[in-house]
């Protein structure tokens, strides 16, 4: 058996169990065994029976011999209690079972069992209610244990639990993974180079796998966790420090710092910069005097203004005679940044292009792609706006020295590389993004250099009122909505996101649901959404509908009619695009809104107060006291936000993961300031004595295989 060989190797798992580990993303043994329990019961310590009666309301722990074992129907609440006698050389005690009927064919009087479970008082009768259980052979069977230790599985130790999943118990996962760790010990290779493992008091890879599934004690667990959030953490500074050390050894342009250009540019605008405004184009600005090329991510809340600051180092550029491109994720942002940046540069006499996939335009003129690619070729044009038909085969700059990227959430460092593709030295590159980075993620994943950060809005911004809406205060608030579509205001509608693995058909079924099949679910929660407003709610006014199944330019249609008001109210997934200004939208209601996490929850709330009017958000939920959605109606601060998000993460919410690909183990750990520090300094010390890991052709090779799954670029 290797790691590499698929779960269908193992003994004991059928076509239906192999099924539902795929399900999971589980094929391979290697994957097999890299699903981590997220908790441990502590199952370890034996107590005799005589001793069981003064722990009543406590999980224990005893051995003993079942003496007699039967099952009892009751009929009126329609259930089989199995009860046992179980005794050892001390007493004895009752056990029960609920609807276990078959536990009397495995458990027979006169077996020898370990017995785990809660100590409970009815009617001052004591028993062990719903133990685990475990028979063990006789020769084990003494107490107290004669010195050899029965290797058991599901108690008598500390015992893994599993995440939940239907259909995947934690006790057929232990029964099933244990034989496979015995079987592959020795082929599992090592990742961590010795003096980092030495260095950081880290078990070896065979050790840690072992005891984080079965360890020998629940302190043996933490051990074994801390090696594997240690590595994570440790591939993901390795990654970003490489990517930094190779940009270092590169050279590129300079574009000189014109001071006077910047004053009077920024004094023609109709407000004043705020602090953090300036600092962050100061920044941009002095990164590009450098001969490495800039690789800066500027990061701040939606509104807080970073379309000027771009603006800002756009323009010095192409007064020291370069040419720019700035690349939107969608059509219809890039169409409005066009706009935006046609005006903001209007007496300046700068020839500015729009390439997407459909139009492209030099000013105000319309003009056809193969002549604006032409002028971009020969110099003729200073700044291409563009969807990602800037980084199509046939765009090619004369000299492009500065690329900036909007609403993302990493470097775009691919997208720089197609952007120069002829020319002989990297543009700068400045990304935006309006996703709040908590502090520790910023110095993980982007070392805290290169990281822009704006954090106070502008002035005279308007607060948005964010409401929790519970199941009775519905019908008010629909009627709320009406009023102000009444007054001329738009309605934008998020359906519940849907998590691969929960969903539950109208017969109560539950089914297994990965990512492709969750985003089916949620085009039809939206479909029926949609529905119900156009048809009951709402008839008298006009509903729109967008999801991430349909064509784009069925979607533009949609965003168009919403932005000319064609559509009051537009309901859609939460996948939609962000950064779009719809100054007249003013309601934002956001359907179960406890199942999103709280920096996304921000990020809709974005979407509305970007005009003169009082803007709304409404979080719809049974669940009223949940605390994200407390947060959200304290606070409007996205930074703040993002820090409390990572605070409330339990390890199931996986919406950080989601966006950045990050493993479980290091979403978790994000917070560990020290332990991130301590990884960091590790990779840096590794690649200063050898930078192309040479000597590590593990680490490389591991290296490479975690740029796939982690999307950093
Ligand atoms: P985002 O950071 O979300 O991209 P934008 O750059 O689109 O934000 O800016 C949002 C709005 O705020 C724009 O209308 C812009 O003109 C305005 N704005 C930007 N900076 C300031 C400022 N310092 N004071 C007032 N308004 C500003
Ligand atoms: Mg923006």
């Amino acid at each position: 058996m290797n790691l590499s060989n698929s779960i269908e190797k193992i003994p004991r798992i059928g076509p239906q169990y192999q099924k539902r580990l795929k399900k999971l993303g589980i094929e391979t043994i290697e994957q097999l065994i890299f699903h981590f329990p997220h908790r441990y019961e502590d199952f370890s310590n034996f107590i005799s029976i005589a001793e069981t009666a003064k722990e009543i309301g406590k999980t224990i722990c005893l051995q003993g011999k079942i003496a007699s074992i039967k099952n009892v129907r009751i009929f009126r609440r329609r259930m089989t209690i199995t009860e046992a006698q179980v005794e050892d050389s001390t007493g004895k005690i009752k056990v029960t079972w609920f609807n276990q009927p078959y536990l009397i064919n495995t458990l027979k009087p006169g077996d020898f069992v370990f017995l785990a479970g809660k100590m409970t008082s009815k009617n001052s009768r004591k028993y062990l209610s719903s133990p685990a259980y475990e028979k063990i052979p006789d020769f084990f069977a003494k107490f107290p244990a004669n010195g050899k230790k029965y290797d058991s599985l599901h108690t008598g130790r500390v015992i893994p639990v599993y995440p939940e999943t239907e259909g995947l118990s934690s006790r057929w996962l232990r029964f099933i993974i244990k034989p496979v760790l015995a079987k592959i010990k020795n082929k599992i290779p090592e990742t961590l180079p010795e003096t980092i493992k030495k260095e950081n008091y880290l078990l070896k890879i065979e050790e840690a796998i072992w005891q984080i599934h079965f360890p020998d004690s629940l302190k043996k667990a933490e051990t074994a966790k801390k090696r594997f959030v240690f590595e994570e953490l440790f591939f993901l500074s390795l990654n970003i420090l490489s990517e930094k050390n190779k940009l270092a050894g590169e050279k590129t342009i300079t574009v000189p710092i014109n001071l006077d250009l910047i004053k009077n540019f920024v004094k023609s605008l109709p407000f004043e910069l705020t602090a953090d405004q300036k600092k962050s184009a100061w920044q941009i600005l002095k990164d590009m005097e450098k001969t490495k090329p800039m690789n800066r991510l500027l990061n701040g809340d939606v509104g807080s203004g970073k379309t000027i600051v771009a603006a800002i180092a756009v323009l010095n550029a192409i007064k020291a005679d370069f040419q720019t491109a700035f690349m939107a994720p969608t059509e219809i942002l890039a169409k409005q940044h066009f706009k935006t940046i046609n005006s903001l540069f209007k007496k300046l006499k700068i020839k500015i292009g729009l390439i997407t996939g459909k139009e492209n335009f030099i000013g105000t003129k319309k003009i056809k792609r193969k002549e604006l690619i032409e002028k971009i070729k020969r110099g003729g044009i200073d700044l291409l706006v563009g969807t990602h038909a800037l980084i199509q085969e046939k765009v090619e700059f004369k000299k492009l020295g500065l690329a900036v990227i909007d609403e993302q959430h990493r470097f775009g460092i691919e997208q720089r590389a197609k952007l120069c593709r002829k020319q002989k030295f990297l543009p700068h590159l400045l990304s935006m993004s309006a996703t709040p980075i908590p502090r520790t993620l910023a110095l993980t994943v982007y070392g805290d250099l290169d990281l822009s950060l704006i954090k106070e809005m502008p002035k005279g911004r308007k607060k948005i009122i964010t409401k929790i809406i519970p199941p009775e205060k519905r019908q008010e608030a629909y009627k709320f909505i009406r009023q102000k579509v009444k007054t001329g205001r738009q309605v934008f509608v998020i359906c519940p996101r849907i998590e691969p693995s929960s969903v539950k058909n109208a017969e109560g079924q539950v089914f297994l649901l990965n990512e492709k099949t969750a985003s089916w679910a949620e085009v039809k929660a939206v479909k029926e959404e949609y529905e119900k407003l156009s048809k009951d709610i709402f008839p008298d006014l006009k509903i729109g509908m967008l999801h991430g199944k349909m064509k784009s330019e069925e979607k533009e249609k949609i965003l168009k009619n919403f932005k000319s008001k064609k559509i009051n109210i537009l309901v859609s997934t939460s996948v939609i695009e962000v950064g779009i200004d719809f100054p007249n939208a003013a309601i934002m209601l956001i359907e179960g809104a406890d199942k999103f996490g709280l920096a996304q929850l921000h990020q809709f709330r974005g979407r509305v107060g970007r005009g003169k009017h009082q803007s709304y958000c409404f979080l719809f939920s049974e669940f009223s006291s949940n605390p994200r959605l407390r947060a959200m109606t304290i606070s409007q601060d996205g930074f703040e936000l993002a820090e409390k998000d990572l605070k409330l993460r339990g390890p199931g919410d996986l919406v950080g993961q989601r966006q950045w690909g990050l493993p479980d183990l290091v979403m978790s750990s994000l917070e560990n300031v020290e332990l991130i520090e301590k990884t960091r300094a590790a990779a840096k010390k590794i690649l200063q004595t050898d930078p192309e890991l040479k000597s590590f052709p593990f680490l490389k090779e591991k290296l490479r295989n975690f740029r796939k799954t982690v999307h950093l670029e």
